[in-house]
């Protein structure tokens, strides 16, 4: 490839803090906050203009993570927090506690709730700015560098947070990581929900039943490029309050999120289909007659890209297993969530298209598949064991001496990291990688030192069960 030499210069260094956290989406805002409210003096820098990542921009949702069925809520701290936030706004149902496993919410309001606590904690912010480098000293961060529309700057820490999702900052260090699933290192697709308008739900949810059979069979015949149906689907399975919306999540496109090319098909292909997913809709499906597309989210979703290899990789077995770690610091509570990275269609499922023979199997779905099916998501076990433990060790990328990851790009298999990147989930990773952070910055530990029992009880004082 033709390559250009781009001159050195020097760059100002426009802020020197205890703590940076690139990245304000569900690991990284909650990060910032846990670790300004224990006195640190940090500095969250966001490419986009708002905070919450595919929580709020991404419109992804509802809340998965909280609780599982019939369990009790598994998360309490920040994630609560927020969802209290979101009630007080009107961006949750009064009585959100009822939809534990599934909770819906408006994504606009995770904007606003997110920066009144950023902003109520003491962190600083910078939105509208890139981290596109570190600079090092051995395996060592001193810096990292910005650009934005104020030029290429850098700022200073003594301790940095990853919670770019893509572990960008592990990267450019050259921390190991893995990618996709063993068998080729394809990740999970990307994607993105939709906002419909003007749909008459009671009309289309009598005739639900005929309508997924209908839609189902389009897709089967190439008529429709969606991968899952949504005919009668009542709001309360997609993020919206509203009663005449609908939020599907029914475009993919395969690719690898780290490369531009890419997620620039993607963007395109995804936006061309959810308009002939509408324009299907309206034309064929009873209670769609006049229904309308309102709104595609500010980026295409990402699923999955770089996991960050730290001392310890949590895995689908621990998540099937509900594995206890005595370095737990979060917990998860979702099933395998594996879309097929050839962006397969399977009947009216997300789940991995049992056709695919792939060897070794991408996910353990398929060996899993039967008892999934028999229970809708998940586990067929006892309601107690419906969450795991994720040690404090999947987030300290190994070959760094002042790095913590937080976010879908922990350290996981492709199994453990379907299940770890549901939102509520990377909330509750956001406080305790905060929360450790703290630590650091106030005994003088490295990351990779920190005093586990301590961190464990200062993070039972702030409310979260473990
Ligand atoms: C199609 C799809 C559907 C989904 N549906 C659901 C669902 O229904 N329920 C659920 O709970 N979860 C769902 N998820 C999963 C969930 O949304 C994500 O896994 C979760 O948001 C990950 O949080 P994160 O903070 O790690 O990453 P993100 O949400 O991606 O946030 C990362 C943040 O970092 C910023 N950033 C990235 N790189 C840089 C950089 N270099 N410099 C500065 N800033 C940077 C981004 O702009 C973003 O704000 C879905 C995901 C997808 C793709």
């Amino acid at each position: 490839m033709d390559t250009i030499r781009e001159p050195a210069r020097d760059l100002p260094v426009i802020e020197d803090v205890d703590v940076v956290i690139a990245g304000g989406g569900p690991g990284g805002f909650p990060a910032a906050v846990a670790a300004a409210r224990r006195g640190c003096k940090v500095l969250l820098v966001e490419r986009y203009g708002i905070l919450g990542g595919l929580a709020s921009g991404g419109m992804m949702g509802p809340l998965f993570g909280y609780a599982y069925r019939k369990t009790d809520m598994i998360l309490g701290g920040i994630p609560v927090e927020i969802l209290e936030e979101l009630k007080k706004l009107g961006g949750v149902r009064e009585d959100y506690i009822k939809q534990k496993g599934a909770i819906q919410f408006f994504p606009e309001m995770v904007k606003h709730v997110a920066d009144r606590l950023v902003l109520a904690s003491g962190a600083q912010l910078l939105l509208h700015a890139w981290v596109t480098d570190v600079i090092r000293t051995g395996d060592r961060i001193d810096a990292v560098v910005i650009e934005s529309k104020s030029g290429r700057q850098a700022v200073r820490a003594k301790l940095f947070i990853d919670a770019t999702g893509d572990g960008d900052l592990a990267y450019w260090l050259g921390c190991d990581y893995t990618k996709g699933r063993p068998a080729d290192g394809k990740t999970q697709p990307l994607g993105t929900k939709f906002r419909i308008g003007g749909v008459d739900m009671a009309k289309a949810h009598e005739h639900n039943q005929e309508s997924n059979a209908l839609v189902a069979k389009a897709i089967d015949e190439g008529r429709i490029p969606a991968y899952h149906t949504f005919a009668g689907e009542v709001s309360d399975q997609g993020i919206t309050l509203r009663p005449d919306e609908s939020t599907p999540t029914v475009t993919r496109c395969a690719g690898d999120a780290t490369n531009v090319y890419d997620l620039t098909r993607a963007e395109t292909s995804i936006r061309r289909d959810t308009l002939a997913i509408v324009d299907f809709y309206r034309e064929h499906v009873p209670g769609y007659e006049n229904c309308y597309l309102m709104e595609t989210p500010f980026a295409v979703g990402v699923r999955e890209t770089r996991q960050i290899l730290g001392e310890y990789v949590l895995t689908g077995e621990d998540v099937l297993n509900s594995a206890r770690f005595g370095d737990t610091v979060a917990r998860g509570c979702w099933f395998l969530d594996i879309h097929c990275p050839l962006g397969r269609y399977n009947g009216r499922s997300n789940l991995c298209d049992k056709r695919c023979q792939i060897e070794p199997p991408c996910n353990m779905k398929r060996q899993h598949a039967d008892q999934l099916y028999d229970n809708m998501f998940g586990f067929a076990r006892n309601d107690e064991n419906m969450w795991y433990d994720i040690p404090y060790r999947c987030f300290v990328p190994n070959k760094s001496a002042n790095l913590l990851v937080s976010g879908r790009c922990i350290s996981a298999n492709h199994g453990g990291m379907s299940s770890v990147r549901v939102i509520a989930t990377c909330f509750a990773m956001g406080e305790a990688v905060g929360a450790a952070a703290a630590q650091c910055i106030k005994t003088g530990v490295a990351p990779r030192n920190v005093n586990v029992p301590a961190l464990q009880q200062d993070l039972r004082a702030a409310g979260v069960p473990l």
